[in-house]
């Protein structure tokens, strides 16, 4: 009864501790004076928000780098760098005001594509991104070139942050397995499971598609390609994919989404 005891005032003392460290760190973080003049001259979607969401997507961005350190690997890190990645991984939660990514606590910020030997699943593919895993699973690699592309190019349905950070999403439910669990109700999992692999599987057969065809590589990176293409050209996939685009708009803004 004691030992229970004394390890729950552990406990207790520890998350206290861990709270008050992080409250610290927010306070401390500040965004760059011109971070409102970032985001209205680069990212597209924060110049859709309303002034109320604008506000509170500003305060997301620094409550995530609050939490996120960026590191240039022979490259320099700006505020833009920092804030387009923010950017890009508040978008996709911009729906949930209570999620934070738990998953990650570090980006490294490269030149432009980096080498192969860090990356597991894409051996034929120019490095852009990854999450990283075993002894980096707190890590995700960048290069800021392709950084910089993705918000220069915001409607090419290609966008390397949001491939990312799409992976951290799949993540978080404890498999990378191109089924996000927390974005879809028990009733969506074997309809979206059945859907992904039927547009898979066409892709495959027909060897052209307006779905980016690395997303046919597995389920995984379909979800991170589709992704992409949901965030950055929605017309062109609600027109080309009703039934993917449905699901996509149900799971990343359920609010928002009609029911089916
Ligand atoms: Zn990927």
């Amino acid at each position: 009864m004691i030992v229970v005891a004394a390890i729950l005032v552990l406990a207790n003392i520890f998350w206290y501790v861990r709270h008050r460290r992080q409250q610290k760190k927010l306070a401390e973080t500040v965004l760059p004076s011109n971070a409102t003049q970032l985001l209205t001259e680069n990212v597209p979607f924060y110049n859709k928000l309303s002034d109320k969401d604008k506000a509170l997507f500003e305060a997301r961005i620094k409550d995530f780098l609050a939490h996120t350190t960026v590191r240039g690997v022979e490259v320099e890190v700006d505020d833009l760098d920092r804030i387009l990645i923010a950017s890009g991984a508040i978008m996709l939660i911009f729906s949930f005001p209570d999620w934070k990514y738990n998953n990650i606590s570090e980006i490294l910020l490269y030149p432009s594509s980096f080498d192969r030997q860090f990356s597991q699943d894409a051996p034929e593919r120019n490095v852009l991104g990854m999450v990283g895993d075993g002894a980096m699973h707190r890590e995700m690699i960048l290069s800021k070139r392709s950084l910089r592309a993705s918000f220069s190019n915001p409607a090419d349905g290609e966008n390397t942050v949001l491939h990312e950070f799409a992976h951290l999403i799949d993540k978080a439910d404890g498999a990378t397995d191109g089924i996000p669990e927390y974005l879809l109700s028990k009733p969506q999992v074997l309809p979206w499971i059945s859907l992904v692999r039927e547009t898979i599987n066409q892709m495959r057969a027909s060897g052209h598609s307006d779905i980016d065809l690395y997303g046919a590589t597995n389920e995984t990176e379909f979800f991170a390609v589709i992704t992409e293409y949901f965030f950055e050209q929605p017309g062109k996939l609600k027109e080309h994919h009703p039934e993917l685009f449905s699901m996509l708009e149900q799971m990343f803004h359920p609010q928002a989404a009609p029911k089916n």
